[in-house]
């Protein structure tokens, strides 16, 4: 019989007996395990359902804002009032979407979102998959083993860009303005580190739009940002150099470290527009 006509006969006889190997492995002990009816806990730090702290919650939704899977959504919470500093809003977690990356733990300023280690969850039911994490119980809400953000794993600069004076020798000398203003590097140093959460909106009494002003300075356009601090407060030139800074208080970086220099990007604003603000605001 030639060589080939051989192999292929080979062939055959494999096709025959393999079936039989098959059947001899539903007699073996099996080597998966019986999940999910078997409950097995997860390692610590694993990546599971969510955990929120409502009461260190501000629903600033900075977690919403870098989900890049729009599995997250801001909702009133029934029972959490709006306040100074706190929306009143909660995240809702669609675990349709979810991809457990994790971002929305390591943005959180106040450390209230983490993750337990429980990921077994049994439903048919698409709307049993949509959670407010610390309202809606799966029973791991006090679960402090899954992952959580490490102190040191911050993705913003928790400092602030110190305003660069005169010195106290100089000082004692004359009466000009001790603060010298922020220069070009310094503001937008400062700008990048907003949250963009609007939470300073709420608390300013003009209700200034903070984040957009703070966006053009990001984005080099001071002439937007003249702009907008006009819209609201007509007394821009003054609040950038001794108002209250309301708006300070309620910032969510504040939470973590030094809350945005609002009243100092405020100040850069106007200082450098002067030689064009009246063309620029048409007065
Ligand atoms: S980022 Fe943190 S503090 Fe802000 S809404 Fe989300 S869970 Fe709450
Ligand atoms: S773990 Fe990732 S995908 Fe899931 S909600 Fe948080 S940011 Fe979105």
């Amino acid at each position: 019989m030639p060589a080939g006509d051989r192999e292929i006969d080979m062939w055959k006889l494999r096709d025959i007996i393999s079936p039989f190997y098959a059947w001899k492995r539903a007699f073996e002990k099996p080597f998966t395990i019986r999940k999910p009816l078997v409950e097995r806990e997860g390692p610590p730090l694993y990546r599971g359902f969510h955990t929120n702290d409502l009461g260190k919650c501000i629903g600033c939704g900075s977690c919403e804002e870098i989900c890049q899977n729009a599995a997250i959504d801001m909702r009133r919470a029934a029972g959490i009032e709006p306040a100074h500093g706190d929306s009143g809003l909660r995240p809702v977690i669609d675990y349709g979407r979810c991809c457990w990356c994790a971002l929305c733990v390591d943005i959180c300023p106040t450390t209230s979102l983490a993750m337990s280690n429980r990921y077994n969850w049994i439903s048919e039911t698409g709307e049993d998959w949509v959670f407010t994490p610390g309202i809606d119980d799966g029973g791991w809400n006090e679960d402090e083993l899954g992952y959580r953000r490490a102190e040191c794993a911050w993705l913003l600069d928790p400092s602030e860009q110190k305003m660069p004076v005169i010195a106290p020798d100089e000082r004692r000398k004359n009466f000009e303005e001790m603060a010298l203003g922020y220069g070009g590097d310094e503001a937008v140093k400062e700008a990048v580190r907003c949250l963009d959460c609007g939470l300073c909106i709420e608390a300013c009494p003009t209700h200034m739009d903070v984040p957009s002003y703070i966006r053009a300075i990001r984005d080099g356009d001071l002439d937007e940002g003249l702009r907008l601090l006009y819209d609201t407060n007509p007394f821009s030139e003054s609040c950038g150099r001794i108002c209250t800074a309301k708006c300070q208080d309620a910032c969510a970086l504040g939470h973590l470290g030094e809350p945005i220099m609002i009243r100092w990007l405020k100040r850069y604003i106007t200082d450098n527009t002067l030689d064009r603000r009246h063309a620029v605001l048409g007065t």
